[in-house]
């Protein structure tokens, strides 16, 4: 039994030239688990994300990929090691077939294809599998996102981030993504999961950090997605 966290951030800080976007951020997420990382706009969510898959430096701290620091390695490197991000606004090769751009997955796994790989993300995302000669940019806005965090799967990450899958979604659709969520945390996938939509990711998410201000303000449970005064509290902190 392996209990040390997948991944690990200890102090971070991280910064844009003089402006600070994180703050002493620490952090943990065990395999198996689906984490929330919450907060306002520009709290420095994405950033963090950003700085996991070593496109944005840290200036300190340490960010710990199974036991081992990935700070100031190369995006590729991180990749190889098994670490994927879906980033925000539903990238997909529009002019390419669905099952083009889960092809382009495939091509990103560490062990070589695997085309079990596209099944379960057809079991997974049955729309898919009926739209899998269709090009990518026919597809509503709900089924891009299921295809960008399907082309995430077939990669085969160990850890999984997702930048903001609900944004610009209608509200039925929102509950189809979250579902999503659902499905993929019961496939047993370890998810770092980056919202703006509070209530919902603390009520999904084995536990949710909330960031404000670069800062973690709280930590919460899902019990507490029904308490509107501690989340609200959280955020004002
Ligand atoms: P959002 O939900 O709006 O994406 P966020 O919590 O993801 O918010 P970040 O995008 O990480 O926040 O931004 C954190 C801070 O860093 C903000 O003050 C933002 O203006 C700043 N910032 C982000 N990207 C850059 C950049 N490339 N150059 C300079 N400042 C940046």
């Amino acid at each position: 039994m392996n209990d040390r966290p997948l991944l690990e951030l200890r102090s971070v800080e991280i910064a844009y030239g003089r402006v600070a976007a994180v703050r002493g951020l620490s952090l943990e997420v065990q395999r198996g688990e689906l984490v929330g990382l919450i907060g306002p706009n520009g709290a420095g969510k994405s950033t963090t994300l950003h700085a996991i898959m070593g496109a944005v430096p840290i200036s300190a701290g340490e960010i710990i990929v199974d036991g081992v620091g990935v700070a100031g390695r190369a995006p590729e490197a991180i990749a190889r090691s098994g670490v994927a991000l879906v980033p925000e606004g539903r990238r997909v090769f529009a002019s390419f077939s669905v099952e083009e751009n889960l092809r382009l997955g495939l091509a990103a796994r560490r062990n070589g294809k695997d085309e079990h790989a596209l099944e379960e993300a057809y079991e997974l995302f049955p729309v898919l599998r009926e739209s899998r000669r269709r090009p990518a940019g026919v597809l509503s806005g709900g089924q891009q996102q299921q295809l960008a965090i399907a082309r995430g799967l077939v990669a085969g990450p160990r850890l999984l981030l997702l930048d903001e899958p609900s944004l610009g979604l209608a509200p039925a659709v929102v509950d189809s993504v979250f579902e999503t969520l659902a499905r993929i945390r019961e496939h047993g996938v370890t998810v770092l999961l980056v919202e703006q939509r509070a209530q919902r990711t603390v009520a999904l998410a084995d536990r949710s950090y909330v960031l404000v201000n670069g800062e973690l303000r709280a930590t919460l449970a899902p019990a507490d997605a029904g308490d509107t005064d501690r989340l609200v509290a959280a955020y004002l902190a």
